[in-house]
């Protein structure tokens, strides 16, 4: 299985987030949980509830490592969603905006395999990060 696909499914599944029960929108699903912006970002800033997650026998699509967590999220305009398996360390970083150069690389590729450019996925948008990869709306650390 490659570690960033298109998920085949309806856009009507739409479950209330699992932490603030805010409902409307297909919400990004972290590990299968369904996760609004807010609630991601404050995530993102350590703040609220630990997040604490089983990892899988996949690859991560950013450094290949073993043991992931799955990352679906809706590209802006696209129907279906596109699930990216990230090892815990890459997972943290695209939740803080915080990836490494080579990480970006990787799953900007992938994703121009997919037919989609990196700004249509709002954690790898150009406001975050330059041409070049290099972040540019740097958060507290974890
Ligand atoms: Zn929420
Ligand atoms: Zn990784």
């Amino acid at each position: 299985m490659d570690g960033l696909r298109l998920v085949k499914e309806p856009l009507t599944l739409r479950a209330p987030c699992c932490r603030c029960q805010s409902a409307g929108c297909p919400w990004d699903r972290l590990a299968g949980q369904s996760i609004c912006p807010d609630c991601q970002e404050a995530l993102a800033q350590g703040e609220g509830e630990p997040f604490v997650v089983r990892t899988e026998k996949h690859r991560c699509a950013a450094c290949h490592q073993q043991g992931t967590v799955r990352y679906l999220t809706y590209p802006l305009h696209a129907t279906e969603p596109v699930e990216i398996d990230l090892c815990p360390h890459h997972f943290q970083t695209l939740l803080a905006r915080r990836l490494d150069r080579h990480a970006y690389h990787q799953l900007s590729r992938q994703l121009k395999v997919l037919g989609f450019s990196t700004r249509q996925i709002f954690l790898l948008h150009e406001a975050f990060y330059d041409d070049h990869g290099h972040s540019l709306q740097p958060v507290p650390e974890l």
